[in-house]
């Protein structure tokens, strides 16, 4: 395998204090307000490198889902939380 820029990060070889780690098999990395008019991103990743999902073992690609999932509840309430703070 070539080198893997997200496997160095998932392994907490860089960038570690950029990442959120919800559980031992998926990371998180947030990239809030990249541009003006964007809310910003947040990358969700597997710890173990894989090609694509498709590639993933079943169960690994149900954890990243259900923290991509979790990870967009709570986005869309501090969403609406600070639309009602700045109205
Ligand atoms: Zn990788």
């Amino acid at each position: 395998m070539d080198e893997c820029v997200f496997c160095a990060i998932g392994s907490g070889a860089v960038d570690s204090d950029l990442v959120t780690r919800p559980s031992q098999r998926v990371f998180v990395v947030p990239a809030l307000r990249q541009r003006a008019r964007s809310r910003g991103r947040a990358l969700v990743l597997p710890v173990a490198h894989v090609r694509s999902l498709h590639d993933a073992e079943p169960d690994l690609r149900d954890e990243v889902f259900a923290v991509t999932a979790t990870l967009t509840a709570h986005f869309l309430l501090c969403s609406a939380q600070s639309a009602r703070t700045c109205s």
